[in-house]
């Protein structure tokens, strides 16, 4: 689209207003205001994190409501920080430090170590902050916190000292998921799963130790077999019963494992019915060792190579590990063969390493005490999920919930608040660091190496943020907190123990709603990637389009999460929102251009109980109560976080109605009014207040453009200094005028009929044409006589005639060189005599008529249908009744058209 100077630029304009909404300090929510509060928290994006597609949907999500809610007079607060993101940074600086200096964390120590990380957010880490900036995010900067800030710091000892004090956090040696390349233990929330990978199902044979034959076991990673020690089979399996307690000889390490009967392991019917059993690398074999006191033999080291009890195979990494035992297997004699098998590995979240489960010793938390209360309060609706259907996905994770592994075996964290003693083994948990051991009196105490996870930092993100574990005004006025958005991808990670960790410290539900909205695609649906180069940089669209482009696209697409579905985002749609930007923006010139004389406080006075129809005409009656029902929509759409619909209703009502619409109404009403500064003034003040009212409604999605032009509309002395803390629009009644509407509604049909007929008989824009009205219903035909005018003007018409159908035309012009066309149940005519050819207006009425026979036929249909009639909201289907009647009518007389014409 070709730019013309006046259209809109978005750039200047929104770098000039953000800083004058911080420079007045518009976004910051003081706790001590008597107002209703509403507050949301950021999902702390990663100090490492720069702006992604994820992120600009997330805040436009979040801005929107909470820039909803300030203009509604409610004490909005929306709180920015950042997550240290313990492993993600801590690989970030290492690679730095490997690339700048050539050396590891390891050469440079962990307190320097600690100190580039610090250093590094220094100078990077607040990038995300400034580019929420650009996205215009109404975010309390004052508030702003980073999950290591010393406060926060103290609150996540504060937590894990309580949660040890009351038993539910415990030190064990137990089977975790180790990455044998970041090495560090990780939860099962951060092992990704890849379900169809194809490996193989090995088979080989343990002798018995007695030599009286030989135990076969399937296994689909032979290096394990390292540390079996134990081969299973079911108790009632006549295959192997009598082998039950008897000794097998393991080929290569000088032990021999017993053969156990364990019914929960072993489904006899799968392969030979005798499985290997590996306590010490496999969650089942970890639970069968438990029950039959089985050694545990860990084989690896951390970095997952064989360790010395895997005998003459230590030294050797896993993978080759595993060519090599079968190799020596095979050389024995005792390999029995293999067969393709397609099976679930799980990955490293962060590397896509291979995960190994690993008997380790780490910090837990006990979860099934904390999971039920969270459950009870999604159960009593005190928490709410937008859609709904979470809540399954939700209980179903809840009821099976692990208890989860908290220490990291990395620098850059939280430091786990435990010490122990150097002379008695003593471990003791405490805010600060003991001076002496509790149980013989040593001094020599060291603190625990490992940090923690860092979601155990973020699940106290809503109450933390605010002060806690201090009693502040702060959390007093914002907690509960109103709305929590977020990626359905970290319900599990982030939401579900959020919920947990505010119940447990709180004993209160950390939020009220939680919105979980998907993931933003290619245009295609597929995964954005670096990786396959789809990414699309919201900053790059912002300097092209402007945020207000980005954030409105972005909202207009949330239609397809609220299905469930992904949103796939086209560098085409914000150019869509750009030229609705346009559209705006020339709306603003128009009305601009004719205010002369116009008098802000005069119109105020004059509408202060809604319009007088008495004293306006119809097309400012209608567009006054048009913008109060887009107001009723708008806002209505926000209370049910229907964030699409109001984003389509706001837009709706300016495109179509207010530029498409009115300001062609309002080009003829001025050209009628001449020099009457009376009737000037209604149209002027019906303009302004449809604009003024419509970038109300449009500010919490398009922030700019709508201040931009509120700060040009002239207003009523003793307006606000800005649009940000103007009153949100909600439905006015007084302004309200179905008979305007419905008039109008008739109106517009029958000037949209006469457009029809002159594009598609090509008359002549210059060529003013007569129209024949005929209508069988009375009232329409006074209303028809009545705004002839406007007929007259916006379909371009030298004369309007109104007939009651029946009373015929046909004296004064010749049907068959007559255009006719239904316009509901008006019949539309124009004479084209002199216009055009018009031999072929019957095989054009022909057409129409296939066309709404089929639509009749359609809707025939769907009211025969017993699903759609019980199912459907009673509106709807009267509004189909009603098309119905309208469409039999027109029918009949087109059909009446045709028979005159073949007559005529
Ligand atoms: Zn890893
Ligand atoms: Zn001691």
């Amino acid at each position: 689209m070709a730019e013309t100077p006046k259209s809109y630029e978005p750039k200047e304009i929104e770098a000039r207003w953000y800083a004058e909404w911080m420079a007045r300090g518009y976004f910051h929510a003081d706790a001590a205001a008597p107002k209703a509060p509403f507050a949301i928290v950021i999902p702390p994006p990663n100090v490492t994190g720069s702006l992604h597609m994820g992120h600009a949907l997330g805040t436009t999500i979040e801005d929107v409501f909470t820039r909803w809610r300030r203009m509604a007079a409610y004490n909005a607060m929306w709180l920015p920080g950042s997550d240290h993101a313990g492993i993600a940074t801590q690989m970030v600086v290492e690679r730095e430090l490997r690339e700048r200096e050539k050396k590891s964390r390891h050469d440079i120590g962990r307190a320097a170590f600690v100190e580039r990380v610090w250093d590094w957010r220094k100078r990077t880490g607040n990038r995300i902050f400034e580019q929420l900036k650009l996205m215009g995010c109404s975010l309390d900067w004052e508030r702003a916190i980073f999950t290591m800030d010393p406060p926060y710091s103290a609150a996540v000892i504060e937590a894990f000292v309580r949660l040890h004090e009351d038993g539910l956090i415990y030190r064990a040696r137990r089977l975790i998921n180790w990455c044998p390349s970041c090495r560090t233990a990780l939860s099962d929330l951060e092992v990704d799963y890849d379900e169809g990978t194809q490996g193989e199902l090995y088979e080989f044979a343990y002798p018995l130790a007695d030599g009286s034959g030989e135990v076969v076991v399937a296994t689909t990673r032979p290096e394990t077999m390292l540390g079996d020690t134990a081969v299973a089979v079911h108790p009632d399996d006549p295959r192997h019963r009598a082998k039950i307690g008897k000794k097998l000889r393991h080929p290569f390490v000088s032990r021999e494992i017993p053969i156990i009967a364990d019914a929960i392991l072993v489904d006899p019917k799968f392969g030979t019915g005798a499985v290997k059993v590996t306590p010490a690398h496999d969650p089942n074999d970890f639970e069968t060792g438990q029950r039959h006191n089985l050694a545990m033999i860990s084989i690896f080291d951390e970095a997952g190579v064989v360790n010395k009890e895997g005998g003459p195979f230590a030294g050797l990494d896993r993978f080759a590990a595993r060519k090599a035992v079968k190799a020596k297997l095979k050389e024995l004699g005792l390999e029995r063969g293999s067969k393709p098998h397609v099976h679930a590995v799980g990955h490293c979240q962060r590397c896509e390493t291979v995960v190994e489960p690993m008997l380790s010793t780490q910090w837990f938390v006990k979860m099934e005490p904390l999971a039920k209360p969270a459950i009870e309060a999604v159960e009593q609706g005190k928490t709410k999920f937008v859609p709904e259907t979470w809540s399954k996905t939700f209980f179903h994770w809840m009821h099976n919930i692990r208890d989860w592994c908290i220490s990291r075996q990395l620098w850059w964290g939280h430091r786990i608040p435990a010490w122990y003693c150097a002379a008695c083994n003593e471990a003791m948990v405490a805010r600060t660091a003991p001076t002496a051991c509790g149980k013989c009196g040593a001094t020599e105490l060291t603190q625990d190496e490992d940090v923690l996870d860092t979601w155990f930092s973020s699940w106290l993100w809503p109450f933390a943020t605010l002060g806690w574990p201090n009693e502040t005004r702060e959390l007093k006025t914002f907690y509960p907190t109103t709305l929590l958005d977020t990626g359905y991808d970290i319900l599990f990670f982030w939401v579900a123990r959020m919920m947990m960790a505010g119940l447990y410290f709180m004993k209160k539900v950390p939020f009220r709603t939680v919105y979980l909205h998907t993931m933003v695609t290619d245009e295609k649906g597929e995964k954005m990637s670096k990786v396959k180069g789809n990414t699309i940089d919201p900053v790059e669209v912002i300097d092209k389009h402007g945020a207000d482009a980005l954030r409105f696209s972005l909202a207009w697409l949330t239609t397809s999460a609220a299905q469930g579905k992904n949103i796939k985002f086209a560098v085409g749609n914000a150019e869509d929102a750009r030229r609705f930007a346009n559209k705006i923006w020339n709306a603003k010139n128009f009305t601009l251009m004719n205010l002369d004389g116009y008098d802000a406080d005069r119109f105020a006075d004059r509408v202060a109980d809604g319009p007088d129809r008495a004293e306006f005409d119809l097309p400012e009656r209608w567009i006054l109560s048009r913008v109060q029902r887009a107001a009723e929509m708008v806002d209505g759409a926000l209370e049910e976080y229907r964030i699409a619909d109001a984003a389509q209703a706001a837009y709706h009502f300016i495109w179509h109605e207010l530029c498409d619409w009115y300001i062609e109404l309002a080009k003829a009403g001025f050209a009628r009014a001449g020099a009457d500064v009376e009737a000037r003034s209604k149209i002027q003040g019906a303009l302004v207040t449809a604009l003024e009212t419509a970038m109300r409604l449009l500010h919490p999605f398009m922030p700019f453009i709508t201040e931009e032009i509120w700060q040009q509309l002239p207003k009523p002395s003793g307006a606000p200094q800005s649009i940000m803390i103007t009153l949100y629009p909600v439905r006015d009644v007084r302004f309200y005028d179905d008979a305007s509407e419905a008039s109008m509604a008739l109106v517009q049909k029958v000037i949209v009929a006469l457009r029809n007929i002159r594009t598609e008989r090509k008359i002549p824009s210059s060529a003013r044409v007569k129209a024949l009205l005929a209508v069988g219903d009375d009232y329409k035909k006074t209303i028809l006589e009545g705004y002839k005018t406007i007929i007259a003007e916006q379909g371009r018409c030298a004369e309007v005639r109104v007939r009651r159908s029946g009373a015929s035309f046909s004296g004064e012009y010749q049907l068959s060189k007559m255009a006719m066309t239904m316009a509901g149940d008006v019949e539309v005519m124009v004479p084209l005599e002199g216009l055009v050819d018009t031999k072929d207006e019957a095989a054009r009425l022909e057409a129409e008529k296939a066309k709404l026979e089929k639509r009749l036929g359609d809707l025939k249909r769907k009211l025969g249908d017993p699903k759609f009639v019980d199912r459907a909201p009673l509106e709807v289907v009267d509004k189909a009744r009603a098309e119905l009647a309208e469409l039999e009518a027109a029918l009949a007389k087109l059909v009446d058209g045709l028979r005159r014409l073949g007559g005529g």
